[in-house]
């Protein structure tokens, strides 16, 4: 065994430990080179055929490469095992993480079995703007100038104006949308509202400063209360179910003449009486009537040929009588134990 030999030896024994990169290399050189019978042995053994002047040399060259292939297998095994240890552990025997699913607003939840209901009877669906015009709003629609829903108490002015000097306002209901309907397009028009509105009113268990409605509009040459009854009575029953109990009572709408409201029996105590229906055994479900002859002038519309019928349902009020709410709050403090139950 020469010198040239013992060093060639070192080299190729650190390369083999420098170019390891699993665990199951390192094994295999451990077994190779540092067991009883490994390769380091073997040359320290053959120690004895060296001539005694190589001896010295010779034995610190392999004590050397003993010592640091000791020292650089411990770092590099604990590097490896700490490498392992990291990596994520998979069970694929774990039931997975349940997603959280999302789903519509009750409120809207409502407002879309309302629109379908009304789509199938053939009506389209209009919107209009939240910010309106004295005349829109009000004036149009036949209210007074001295009537309470004017009140600064109701309605939410704002400071810009319109054109004659008059305050924008945030509509307080969706019958604007009814005269810019009949300003903008010829009769006959059989259309629903749905949309968002707003009243400066105390927030309490039974009204919201912002709420929905859901207006519907029908104008043509020979419309009659009767079919206004049809049209209420007809979505009664599949918004309720068949054969529900209703009537009919005397109301006032400014635009409307005659004006009425239309009472079906409560669903929930089948008109017992019970908290909901106050023990009466009714639910008030909707305002209509026939648009009333002024409204029909201001948009254009000769009364003597064209009539028509409206009706505004609170769709804020239909999803608590179909879930049994007595706080209107509750819809919208986003309690998602309230939530879920839709
Ligand atoms: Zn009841």
């Amino acid at each position: 065994m020469t010198r040239h030999e013992v060093e060639t030896f070192c080299q190729e024994t650190l390369a083999a430990l420098r170019g390891i990169t699993t665990p199951e290399q390192l094994e295999q050189f451990r077994l190779t080179y540092l067991v009883q019978k490994g390769r380091i042995r073997q040359m320290l053994d053959q120690l004895r055929t060296v001539p005694t002047e190589e001896k010295p040399i010779i034995g610190r060259l392999l004590n050397d490469l003993r010592r640091t292939v000791e020292e650089e297998f411990a770092a590099l095994r604990a590097q490896l095992e700490h490498a392992t240890s990291q990596q994520p552990t998979i069970d694929p025997t774990l039931p997975g993480r349940p997603l959280a699913r999302g789903s519509l607003h009750p409120v809207l939840q409502t407002l879309d079995r309302m629109v379908d209901i009304f789509v199938r009877m053939g009506f389209a669906v209009a919107t209009g703007p939240d910010v309106e015009d004295d005349y829109h709003n009000f004036e149009a629609l036949n209210f007074p100038p001295d009537h309470p829903a004017r009140d600064m108490q109701d309605t939410f002015f704002l400071r810009c104006t319109d054109p004659s000097g008059k305050p924008l306002l945030l509509r307080t209901h969706t019958s604007p949308v009814q005269v810019r309907l009949m300003e903008s397009m010829p009769p006959p028009i059989r259309a629903i509202i749905p949309g968002r509105v707003y009243r400066n009113e105390a927030i309490s268990a039974r009204s919201l400063a912002e709420f929905h409605q859901l207006e519907g509009l029908c104008i043509d040459e020979h419309t009659s209360f009767a079919d206004l009854k049809g049209t209420m009575v007809a979505f009664a029953e599949q918004m309720y179910g068949s054969g529900i109990a209703y009537r009919f009572r005397p109301s006032f709408f400014p635009f409307t003449e005659p004006s009425a409201e239309m009472d079906i029996e409560c669903f929930l105590c089948r008109g017992k009486g019970c908290r909901v229906c106050k023990h009466s055994g009714w639910l008030e479900i909707v305002g209509c009537g026939m648009v009333h002859p002024n409204v029909l002038r201001a948009c254009g519309l000769d009364p003597e040929r064209w009539q028509g019928y409206a009706f505004g349902f609170g769709i804020e009020r239909v999803t608590m009588l179909l879930a049994g709410i007595d706080d209107i709050r509750l819809l919208y403090e986003n309690d998602i134990r309230l939530l879920e139950q839709f």
